[in-house]
């Protein structure tokens, strides 16, 4: 086979700015060695994320200037209405400024204590929104998912048996849904098969409880689904989707990722009753329910990109780049998730370094190392992203320690890549001068994005 190129040319481009070593050093240290607190403009590779990073078309361009910024009964939203329900098959479809924000408007009015939300693994927002209300934000994952070492075909699965006793244990008419997360972003990026959505659909309908997709990545997880699931090898990734959504009663989605745009995001449902309830906070909190939060031209991008996503070409290139990165890793003896996730490689922070207990935070070592290194951002998906205390103030670490490399959608060639597997190659042999380090502030929530870090000496 011959190599998979970008499926694109490039019509527009945006120069990166290169900085010496010791003007990083300078630079992480003035941003309390957090990547999060760097300016963008002093980032050569940025994967920090893949959220709202990607490069748009020129007919999502096109659209920007076509869009409808009539305040009410917006033309773009009924092309953004009719794209989302030809994908979803959902009912009410209510946009949103971005994911969080459908998280939000849903669970103030479905969460509350004593309230419990089972997922395959919450994305910090959905869990950060759920707990605000009182609610309980509960991890699910089948136990091959929590092994980074292990190479399994759907990692992101739910673990069907658990969540039939979890519903058992705790009644079902405390748990007000339950949802999946496609692709499992927390979890590595990893995709959750038709078989396991049907199965969790079926414990749900048992119970009577709604059944939500977390459908930041649908594509990628339909992509996945054609290329590993037998029975799906000859639909088209449209009708794998399709099928998909037509097993949820709803779904939330930050259109920052497979919708192909820079800010947008869409909850969706068939309960009439609950629409309401979330159309009239949303009118509070985000706009009126033919906007919600966004401009016209907005809502116009989306759809756009929500046809382009579905172009297998793009899909193809999309898997393929991402495990291109990952294999050459592998190759050189580096430690990560396989196999690589739909959207980011994972590091394996744990076997990166070893001797780095979690208290001392080797994904953040890790990616400060890459920064000064090569100017790379990352981010750490481990301890300091999902680290508690005990009420001794003692850490108790998540199950995995991380370091994710997003891969922006359209926006790097195979040649950035090469260089990113240089820098990594590099940081990993000189590992064993790296450091832990310790946090000197944070937030109460999302500490993530605001905490500030020192080496330990
Ligand atoms: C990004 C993301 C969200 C939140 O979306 P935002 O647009 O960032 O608010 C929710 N769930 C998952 C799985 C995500 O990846």
């Amino acid at each position: 086979m011959k190599t998979i190129i970008e499926p694109f040319k490039i019509k527009s481009v945006e120069p990166i700015r290169f900085t010496s070593k010791e003007e990083r050093i300078k630079i992480l240290k003035k941003a309390g060695c957090n990547p999060f607190l760097i300016h963008a403009d002093d980032v050569l590779i940025d994967l920090l994320t893949d959220s709202g990073t990607s490069a748009m078309s020129a007919k999502q361009w096109a659209g920007i200037m076509e869009g409808d910024e009539s305040y009410a009964g917006s033309r773009s939203f009924y092309r953004f209405e009719e794209i989302v329900k030809k994908i979803t098959g959902l009912e009410f479809i209510i946009p949103t400024h971005q994911g969080r924000a459908a998280e939000k408007i849903l669970f103030f009015n479905v969460g509350g204590a004593g309230k419990f939300i089972p997922n395959n693994t919450h994305f910090d927002t959905t869990r950060a929104n759920i707990e605000f209300t009182g609610a309980e934000a509960v991890d699910l994952l089948n136990e091959t998912g929590k092994k980074p070492e292990v190479k399994a075909d759907f990692k992101g699965d739910m673990d069907v048996e658990k969540l039939e006793a979890f519903i058992k244990e705790k009644g079902a008419e405390n748990i007000p849904l339950c949802m999946l997360t496609i692709t499992n972003n927390s979890g590595g990026g990893q995709p959750v098969s038709m078989k396991n959505i049907r199965e969790v659909k079926a414990v749900c309908k048992k119970y009577g409880i709604p059944f939500f997709l977390d459908a930041c990545r649908f594509a990628e997880n339909a992509y996945f689904i054609k290329k590993r699931e037998k029975g799906y090898e000859n639909k088209s990734v449209l009708q794998i989707a399709q099928e998909m959504f037509s097993y949820a009663d709803g779904a939330t989605m930050s259109a920052k990722k497979d919708a192909l745009v820079n800010i947008g995001g869409f909850l969706a449902m068939n309960d009439p009753d609950l629409a309401l309830k979330c159309r009239n906070l949303l009118i509070v909190t985000e706009g009126f329910p033919t906007y919600g939060g966004l401009a016209g031209r907005d809502l116009e991008a989306v759809a756009q990109g929500l046809e382009e996503v579905l172009d297998e070409h793009y899909l193809q290139y999309r898997i393929r780049s991402v495990e291109y990165l990952g294999e050459k890793l592998v190759a050189a003896g580096i430690p990560i998730i396989e196999p690589p996730g739909g959207h980011a490689i994972y590091l394996d922070a744990k076997r990166f370094l070893p001797d780095i207990p979690p208290e001392q935070f080797p994904g953040q070592s890790i990616v400060c190392q890459l920064y000064i290194e090569g100017g790379i951002r990352a981010v750490e998906i481990g301890s300091v992203m999902f680290g508690k205390y005990d009420k001794s103030g003692k850490l108790i670490p998540p199950p995995m320690e991380l370091v994710r490399l997003a891969i922006p959608r359209r926006v790097y060639t195979q040649s950035h890549i090469d260089y990113v597997i240089e820098v990594i190659i590099e940081v990993f042999k000189n590992k064993n001068s790296m450091k832990g380090y310790k946090i000197i502030y944070e937030a109460p929530m999302l500490r993530h994005f605001t905490a500030k870090f020192e080496p330990i000496k």
